[in-house]
């Protein structure tokens, strides 16, 4: 069974927007068991478009079209479509009615294009778009099963979840119900986790796992199918315990779950109060962490000292440890953790003093970042990191290691 995703928009060829319609569906289809042969992506040009559609009628079982049903000039993919298919389109009464109440309600006057976007290809299975304008539509000509949607990714993941898997699952009598789970690990890079796991990864087709890495941090997702919903989940648990079993010392949580959630969740059991000095973090570490619900119960607070002279006055560097050492230093970030500990009266402590860059300061290289931590009466740790990339990336990273490092 070949499926195949056609993307039709200048923008993404403009290299605007990414492609991201593409990657989801194709993750979803791969679930199901009708893995993705090959994306396309075409420009909002008619014979472009109905060229694109013609190859994929030779060479796919399953087409699925996103985007190009807007009410513009440029929106193609309806002509090109009637031309590739040889079927004629017509208004789409449930749908039109849906627009017109759109627009009477939004007190907006209505101009002839829209009602294009209610315009459906004769026999098509239409599929209501509750999130927007055009509806989604399934056409089964000849051997091919096309499906038209929308561009807006909301809207053609709406149509996806509810009209288009559950009739591709019908009509490829795929009975099976799929479970997936996120397993998120931080301090293991993405390589040594898949080192750790490869013979699990390769071999594995029920559940598969996928490796996946973010700024920071690996997420792996373990995807499984059964008959019903318990005998998938099952799966999942069991695989679940054989990843954990090699590499269970670096996995914080699971799907929503967040390091700073973990963290704060550690902290709360510990009955451990937090605080924060930040220089070049400025804010972002106490940010992150307050921004979840459950805060007021494990943070006091974060001080905000960029420059030096901050430091001094409001943290008591001494003058001459900057003057021997400088901000960036063990000792400054050692300090700063420790007189934060008895500045804001926490349990623990944690300070950030680093180099986000463009430019080297002190004479260290961007990148350069100290996290000191103070936690109870134990002897200080100070750790030196050398992160690579832009400032807004250095920054990003130095906030996760000081979450990862309190996770440790
Ligand atoms: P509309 O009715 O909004 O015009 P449409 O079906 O004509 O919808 P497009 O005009 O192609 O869709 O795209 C609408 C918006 O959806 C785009 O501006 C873009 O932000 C987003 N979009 C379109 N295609 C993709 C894609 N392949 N991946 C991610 N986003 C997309
Ligand atoms: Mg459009």
């Amino acid at each position: 069974m070949r499926t195949e995703i056609i993307a039709v928009g200048t923008e993404l060829l403009l290299g605007q927007i990414a492609n991201t319609n593409a990657q989801w569906i194709s993750q979803r289809m791969a679930e199901l068991g009708l893995p993705v042969y090959s994306h396309a992506v075409v420009g909002d040009n008619l014979d472009r478009v109905a060229g694109s559609f013609r190859e994929a009628a030779r060479r796919s079982d399953i087409v699925i079209v996103t985007g190009g049903l807007g009410p513009t000039e440029d929106d193609l993919t309806r002509d090109a479509g009637s031309m590739i298919l040889g079927k004629t389109v017509h208004e789409h009464a449930p749908s039109m009615e849906r627009i017109e109440a759109y627009y009477k309600r939004n007190n907006k006057k209505m101009s002839l294009n829209n009602r294009k976007q209610s315009h459906v290809f004769e026999g098509a299975h239409v599929l209501d778009n509750m999130e927007g304008m055009a509806p989604g539509q399934i056409i089964q000509q000849g051997e091919v099963t096309w499906v038209f949607l929308p561009g807006v990714p909301r809207e053609m993941k709406a149509l996806m979840e509810s009209g288009v898997i559950p009739y591709l699952q019908q009509s490829f009598s795929i009975q099976s119900e799929i479970v997936s789970e996120m397993l998120h690990f931080i301090g293991i890079g993405e390589s040594d986790l898949e080192t750790e796991l490869q013979t699990l990864i390769s071999g594995q087709t029920n559940p598969t796992l996928a490796p996946l890495a973010s700024e920071g941090e690996v997420g792996l997702r373990l995807t499984a199918t059964g008959e019903t919903t318990e005998e998938a989940k099952a799966k999942i648990a069991e695989m679940k315990t054989t990843v954990l079993g090699k590499v269970g010392d670096f996995y914080y949580g699971s799907d929503d779950q967040t390091i700073e959630g973990t963290v704060q969740q550690l902290l709360s059991r510990h009955g451990y109060r937090l605080g924060a000095a930040e220089s070049f973090t400025g804010g972002k570490f106490m940010e992150r962490i307050i921004s979840l619900p459950g805060a007021s119960a494990v943070c006091q607070g974060g001080l905000t000292t960029y420059t030096a002279e901050m430091k001094e006055q409001v943290l008591d560097i001494p003058k001459y440890l900057i003057r021997e050492y400088g901000t960036i230093s063990h000792e400054c970030a050692e300090m700063m953790a420790l007189n934060t500990q008895s500045l804001l009266d926490v349990d623990v402590a944690v300070s950030f003093t680093g180099v986000a860059g463009p430019d080297s300061s002190e004479g260290k290289e961007p990148g350069t970042v100290f996290i000191g931590l103070q936690i109870k009466d134990k002897s200080p740790e100070v750790h030196r990191f050398q992160f690579p990339g832009g400032r807004d990336q250095v920054r990003e990273r130095a906030v996760k290691k000081g979450f990862e490092l309190l996770f440790h």
